[in-house]
C-alpha cells in the first residue's frame, strides 16, 4: 500500500517558493473566483521573491474573473518551470498540460489526496485564497491593492460573499487586512457581479423555473433547448446555484446542467454532506459544496441522484 504523503508547514513552502527559478502557476479546470483569484496571488508572491513566474490555464477566462489576470495565460505549463498547483483536488482536475511533475499541490479540499512534492492543504481555509495570504505573512510581503483584490475575490467567492458556514473571525480578520490594502469591496463586487450578459440572465431563470421540489431536495435541470432558446451556455447556467437556496425546507440542492459528455452536477448544501454524494458518483468537492460530471442524460441523471439522495434526505412523497 502506498502510504500518504505528509503536508507540508507554510514554513517549508515558503522556502521551497524562495528557492524556485522560473514557476508555471495553474488551477483546476473550470476556474472560479478562489482558483484564479488564489492563483494570481500566488503569482505575485513569486514575482515578489525574484521568481519568473507565469498563469497557465487552457481554457478561456470567465468574462467575470478576466480583470484578474494580467496577461493572457498560457495554454500549457513551459517545460522546466516548476509546476504549481492552486485550489485542486485532484490532479486530473488540473487545467493546463503539464510535463513536469507537481511541485506544489495548494489547496484546501479535504479529499485531496496530497499529489504534490510539496503539499500545503488546509481544509479548515474558507479559500486556497486564503493559505496564499498566510505565505505572504510568512515570507513578510506585504499585500499591495492588486494581491488584495486577487486574495479578496478567492474568499468573497468560496464564502459566497462572506455568507456560508466556512465564514470564521480569520476570515474577517484576513479581509480587514485586505481592505487595509485598498481593496474596496464595492468596486471588487461591481466587477464580479455587474458583468453579465443577457443569456446569463435568462439561464439563470430557466434554472429557477425549472426547479423541482422532492421533499428535502431541490433539484434543476437545464438541458441543450434551454441553451438554445437563451443562447446561454452550460457554463452561464451555473451561476443559478445560489440562486436555487431560497425555499424553506430545502437541505440539498442539485443543479444539473446537460453537456457533451452527459451531465455536468453541482450540490450544494447546509448540513447534509454532498461531498460524500459527489464521490459516490465519481466527482468530488467539499462537504457542503460538490459536483460531479455523470454520463447520464439529464433525466436518467435526475432519477440516479434521487437514488443517491433517498437515504440521506427525506424525499417526500416523489413529487412536487
Ligand atoms: P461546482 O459545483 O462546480 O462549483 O463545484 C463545487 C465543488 O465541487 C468544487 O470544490 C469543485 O472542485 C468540486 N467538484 C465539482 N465537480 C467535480 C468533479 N467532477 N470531480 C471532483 N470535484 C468536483
Ligand atoms: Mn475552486
Ligand atoms: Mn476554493
Amino acid at each position: 500500500m502506498q502510504t500518504r504523503p505528509t503536508a507540508n508547514t507554510t514554513r517549508q513552502v515558503a522556502d521551497l517558493l524562495r528557492s524556485l527559478n522560473q514557476a508555471a502557476v495553474t488551477t483546476h479546470v473550470g476556474p472560479d473566483g478562489d482558483a484564479i483569484g488564489s492563483a494570481i496571488a500566488l503569482m505575485y508572491l513569486l514575482r515578489s521573491l525574484g521568481v519568473k513566474a507565469l498563469f497557465c490555464h487552457a481554457e478561456a477566462m470567465p468574462s467575470y474573473l478576466g480583470w484578474l489576470v494580467p496577461s493572457e495565460p498560457l495554454e500549457e505549463c513551459p517545460p522546466g518551470y516548476d509546476v504549481l498547483v492552486v485550489d485542486t483536488s485532484r490532479s486530473d482536475r488540473i487545467g493546463a498540460p503539464h510535463e513536469e511533475a507537481v511541485r506544489l499541490n495548494l489547496d484546501h479540499h479535504e479529499d485531496n489526496p496530497l499529489y504534490g512534492e510539496y503539499n500545503l492543504v488546509d481544509p479548515d481555509a474558507a479559500a486556497s485564497a486564503h493559505i496564499v495570504a498566510g505565505l505572504y505573512t510568512e515570507l513578510g510581503i506585504a499585500l499591495d491593492k492588486k494581491t488584495a483584490e486577487a486574495i479578496y475575490t478567492g474568499i468573497w467567492a468560496d464564502t459566497g460573499g462572506f455568507r456560508f458556514r466556512n465564514v470564521s473571525p480569520e476570515t474577517h480578520e484576513l479581509v480587514a487586512n485586505l481592505l487595509r490594502a485598498g481593496v474596496v469591496p464595492a468596486e471588487v463586487y461591481d466587477r464580479l457581479n455587474r458583468t453579465g450578459t443577457i443569456e446569463q440572465l435568462n439561464i439563470v431563470g430557466v434554472s429557477m423555473a425549472n426547479a423541482e421540489h422532492y421533499g428535502e431536495a431541490l433539484i434543476s435541470v437545464v438541458d441543450e433547448d434551454d441553451y438554445e432558446r437563451t443562447r446561454a451556455t452550460e457554463l452561464d447556467s451555473k451561476d443559478a446555484i445560489d440562486r436555487l437556496r431560497s425555499v424553506s425546507g430545502v437541505e440539498v440542492v442539485g443543479h444539473l446542467r446537460q453537456v457533451e459528455e452527459g451531465t455536468k452536477a453541482s450540490l450544494r448544501s447546509e448540513r447534509v454532506n454532498v461531498g460524500e454524494i459527489a464521490r459516490a458518483l465519481g466527482g468530488g468537492g467539499h462537504k457542503l459544496a460538490a459536483g460531479y460530471t455523470t454520463r447520464k442524460a439529464p433525466q436518467e441523471a435526475k432519477e440516479e441522484l434521487l437514488a443517491a439522495l433517498k437515504d440521506v434526505v427525506d424525499l417526500g412523497s416523489g413529487t412536487n
